[in-house]
């Protein structure tokens, strides 16, 4: 049976993939072909049809937009100008994101596999953030030539005769290596704080779905940054791995799987330069017997099946307190049995009945990608083998449900009966599947919620604030959410710096936090004359 409906919606979307920014890449203010000519193809999760075809950039073109990034790092204008004056000119790309956004919605939404609405929100989401960081430059800017105070400590302030100024510089040209599951949220959290520092910065988006990232050229063209300043190469690892290695690279800045960042840290090694990873995560959501049952269904709900569960944060484990594990589960399963599948994720804003604005997860979508709906299906196979029980779901849904063939589609589902150390409970499954194990005490709460190497968010959930604010204490994650209603779970603040413990990541990304891990802070001290005399003399 032929059940592919969707290519009207398709070929709206193809409409806009014309233009050049989609089809070349963007080197030393150019739009160019990649050097071999090669090309990626990428398709609709909905139905598996083939959607688009990518430059495939090499180490080749790496390897030019280093060279116009490396040309115009030694001129020094860019970097000279001051990060107010540069956060200005980035404002106005932010500001293209806004004035895209049901364009970009709707090439996410096919690349994705992201319902449209999702899609739009969370594009908004970028655009702001965008324009949070230009708004920083100023920060950074009043941060240069700040005198160094005592940090506190015996001994902690330098001689009085010493004139000692902190400074932060840009660290210079850097590789911006982005993840598919929210391409321009993810690329632009990157591009724009690294522009807005100062440095030359090459971006590689995901060759899964980074249609969206492409537009960033455009953006970058149209608002005047300088050429060579910012360039986009797509294409596969092999290019990402190619960013990486060049000596003259000084920082990766990249989002993706642990395995990946492990492999980039290796190559960064050599030449010590800088990494920033933000990478996978497990995260719990610790929920205790005194928690509403309505408000722990819905956050659970969201916590694992937001982006169809394609998310860093994703709530994966549900760690309940014995009493609620049953009422729990039956509702969770009662709910979860009801949810519709997102036939077509680019019309999904004709429905009607959406009510994702309220925090709602109320469609399931498919994955990414062939691979990822194997990888998803390989980690249930091998869960049934070993006893875990299927509360829910545990596979592939019917074509008649989901109102399409080919599409990667699969069951939200909630395991049992799962051992600490098996699969499901300790590596990222990446999809719609949430673990459960119990507890009884507060303490075997924190050791579930601690129990894997991964620590990106976790949520508490209790009546009671001075419990679940013990428990958030104790939990190893960059992000912790302590609640009795499940309200914010997943949220962001640009303004809020976040990362990962352990197997999660290094460093921090938002918040003027954020900004900094695009800078060097040097300190420079002025003995014989002062920095008030030099800048009196200074005409230069
Ligand atoms: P991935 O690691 O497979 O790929 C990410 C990027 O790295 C892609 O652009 C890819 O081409 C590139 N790449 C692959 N191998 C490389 C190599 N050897 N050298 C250099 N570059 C290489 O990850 P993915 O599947 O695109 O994304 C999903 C992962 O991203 C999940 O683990 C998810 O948790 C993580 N993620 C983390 C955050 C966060 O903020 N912590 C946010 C979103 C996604």
């Amino acid at each position: 049976m032929k059940l592919n409906t969707n290519a009207k919606s398709l070929l709206k979307v193809q409409a806009h993939l014309v233009a050049e920014c989609f089809n070349k890449l963007f080197i030393g203010g150019q739009f160019v072909d990649p050097i071999d000519g090669e090309k990626l193809p990428t398709y609709y999760p909905a139905t598996g049809e083939l959607l688009h075809e990518l430059p495939r950039g090499k180490a080749n073109d790496v390897e030019a937009a280093i060279a116009a990034a490396d040309l115009v790092w030694a001129e020094g204008t860019w970097a000279g100008m001051t990060a107010a004056e540069r956060g200005k000119i980035v404002a106005k790309m932010a500001q293209g994101i806004e004035d895209n956004i049901d364009m970009l919605a709707e090439i996410e939404a096919a690349d994705v596999g992201k319902p449209f609405r999702q899609a739009a929100m969370t594009l908004g989401g970028a655009a702001a953030e965008g324009k949070y960081w230009c708004s920083l430059g100023a920060a950074l800017d009043a941060e240069q030539d700040m005198p160094v105070n005592s940090g506190g400590g015996e001994g902690g302030v330098p001689p009085e005769e010493w004139d000692v100024v902190y400074r932060r510089d840009p660290i210079g040209v850097i590789g911006l290596i982005s993840a598919w599951n929210y391409p321009m949220n993810i690329a632009f959290r990157k591009v724009a704080p690294a522009l807005v520092a100062g440095n030359c910065a090459i971006l590689k988006p995901s060759e899964i779905a980074g249609l969206s990232c492409m537009f960033i050229a455009k953006l970058a063209q149209d608002a005047g940054i300088p050429a060579g300043v910012f360039s986009v190469v797509t294409g596969d690892r092999d290019a990402g791995a190619a960013l990486a290695a060049a000596p003259s690279v000084s920082m990766i800045s990249f989002t993706g799987s642990s395995l990946t960042g492990s492999k980039i840290m290796n190559a960064c090694a050599p030449k010590l330069s800088q990494v920033a990873l933000e990478l996978g995560g497990k995260s719990a959501l610790v929920v205790f017997d005194d928690t509403d049952l309505d408000h722990a269904v819905e956050t659970a709900m969201k916590g694992f099946l937001t982006n169809g569960g394609q998310i860093c944060t994703a709530h994966t484990r549900l760690v309940v307190q014995d009493g609620l594990e049953t009422p729990l589960l039956d509702k969770l399963k009662e709910e979860l049995e009801k949810l519709p599948f997102c036939s077509d994720p680019i019309t999904e804003k004709d429905r009607g009945d959406r009510a994702w604005e309220d925090g709602m997860t109320d469609v399931v979508q498919p994955v990414v990608c062939e691979s990822q709906h194997q990888k998803i299906l390989g980690f249930l196979d091998e869960a049934k083998a070993v006893g875990v029980e299927v509360v829910t779901g545990g596979g592939v849904p019917d074509v008649e449900a989901v109102g399409n063939s080919g599409g990667y589609f699969i069951q939200p589902t909630v395991l049992t009966n799962v051992a600490r150390d098996s699969d499901v409970w300790q590596k990222e499954v990446f999809g719609p599947v949430l673990s459960v194990r119990s507890f009884s005490t507060e303490q075997e709460a924190v050791q579930e919620a601690n129990s894997t190497a991964f620590g990106l968010a976790s949520t508490v959930m209790s009546a009671d604030p001075a419990k679940a604010m013990r428990v958030a204490n104790r939990i190893r994650a960059g992000a912790v959410y302590a609640t009795s209603t499940g309200e914010g779970i997943l949220a962001e603040h640009p303004a809020v710096s976040r990362g990962g413990f352990g197997c999660s990541g290094v460093g921090r990304e938002l918040g003027i936090g954020g900004l900094h891990e695009y800078t060097e802070l040097k300190s420079v001290n002025y003995t014989g004359f002062s920095l008030a005399d030099a800048k009196k003399q200074n005409t230069g």
